[in-house]
């Protein structure tokens, strides 16, 4: 009996980086299958819209038919057993985002036991990049082209034109 082991890797991805790429490559080689979930309606102030946010995810990842992507709304877990997953994929960059993990992951476990949390250790490369910082140095006009994939980029630049 081999049933498909898929992981529901869960974000705003405001927008993807090549650390969420690396989290997705890595756990391909765990998980048959990785659902990326953008979230709707995330409270954040966004950067691209859901739309936006999830083109830029399928042109990064097109090539993969082992990577799904999609949006969700309402709690993760719920969504999560929908998918027919019992996996939330997240990741760990430095010390400051365990405390977050960590209460989310044991927040969901309660909500659905069924549902198991596992935290994918950023590569080296990557321990400090996020959309955020992105975001910020992109809007200053500083060089982000090799934090992100080309498509990104350029969505990048259209936001924040060269002064
Ligand atoms: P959220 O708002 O849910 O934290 P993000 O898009 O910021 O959404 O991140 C989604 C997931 O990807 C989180 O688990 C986050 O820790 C992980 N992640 C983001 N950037 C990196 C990175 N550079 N290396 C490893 N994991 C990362």
């Amino acid at each position: 009996m081999s049933q498909k082991r898929i992981a529901v890797y869960p974000g705003s991805f405001d927008p993807i980086t090549y650390g969420h790429l690396d989290i997705i490559e890595r756990g391909l080689e765990v998980f048959d299958e990785i659902v990326v979930a953008v979230a709707n309606n995330i409270g954040k102030k966004e950067l691209f819209t859901t739309a936006e946010r999830i083109a830029l995810i399928r042109e990064a990842v097109s090539d993969n038919p082992r990577v799904r992507v999609d949006t969700f709304e309402g709690l993760l877990v719920d969504y999560v057993m929908a998918q027919g997953a019992r996996v939330i994929l997240r990741g760990l960059r430095a010390v400051s985002d365990f405390e977050y993990e960590f209460q989310i992951a044991q927040m969901n476990h309660n909500l659905r036991r069924e549902v198991e949390t596992l935290f994918m250790m950023t590569s080296v490369p990557y321990g400090y990049l996020s959309s955020s910082i992105v975001k910020e140095v992109a809007s200053l006009n500083g060089q982000v082209e090799a934090l992100v994939p080309p498509t990104v980029y350029k969505a990048l630049l259209e936001k924040f034109p060269r002064r």
